[in-house]
């Protein structure tokens, strides 16, 4: 993967945001945004668009610093905001429509059905969006999501930052949770279940457990 392909502003944009509203002070902002080598936003938020605006490696570098001046717990919250929010701003951007998916989502039988068509859409935006390659897969009852070269734990892999766990890419597991409950109105839970921060691979592996999940919290 090439790491000085140029992600669409959005990316950094949700980011901004969330750690804007996670932190007391802009100070906080901003010495975050300077750790990863994006001063250049200190003053202006970047566009909540797709005009190229970050390279991959400053995305990877920006998460990194997420997990290194932030407490676990605060880090993962951070991650899951990030993609809960990144869920609604794709349905938003036309991206994916709901009304698009109305007609598609009608003419299928079942909400397993639903889902796997919305995985397979959505997983091809982000291979585009993000140039690397996201594979989505049955597996029984069940579906596989392997992301290669995942940019969510790319600082840990490199050493750069110690390993708090064995499985670290929470915005994925946010993000298609999220997703699924989108398309198929109920939660069904996401698992991380393979990640290179241990698995010696170069994909992280997310496995979608059908009908399996906790109550949603109000
Ligand atoms: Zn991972």
């Amino acid at each position: 993967m090439n790491p000085d392909r140029q992600l669409p502003s959005y990316v950094i944009r949700i980011c901004y945001d969330i750690i804007a509203e996670e932190t007391p002070s802009h100070e906080s902002l901003q010495r975050v945004l300077a750790l990863a080598g994006l001063e250049r936003y200190a003053s202006s938020p970047p566009p909540l668009n797709d005009t190229p605006a970050l390279t991959m490696r400053e995305y990877e570098r920006l998460i990194g610093v997420v997990w290194h001046v932030f407490d676990n717990v605060q880090a993962r919250e951070i991650f899951r905001r990030v993609a809960q929010r990144g869920f609604t701003n794709l349905t938003r951007s036309g991206v994916l429509a709901y009304g698009q998916f109305l007609r598609a989502f009608d003419a299928l039988g079942t909400k397993h059905e639903r889902v796997a068509m919305m995985m397979n859409r959505l997983t091809q935006e982000l291979t585009r969006a993000l140039g690397n390659k996201h594979e989505f897969y049955r597996q029984g009852e069940d579906f596989i999501l392997d992301i290669y070269d995942c940019p969510y734990c790319a600082e840990i892999v490199r050493g750069n930052i110690a390993a708090p766990y064995a499985n670290v890419c929470h915005i994925p597991v946010a993000f298609y949770e999220t997703a699924i409950a989108w398309a198929s109105g109920a939660p069904h839970t996401v698992q991380e279940i393979s990640c290179r921060v241990s698995n010696q691979q170069n994909y992280c592996r997310f496995k979608i457990f059908w009908n399996v999940a906790v109550k949603l919290k109000p």
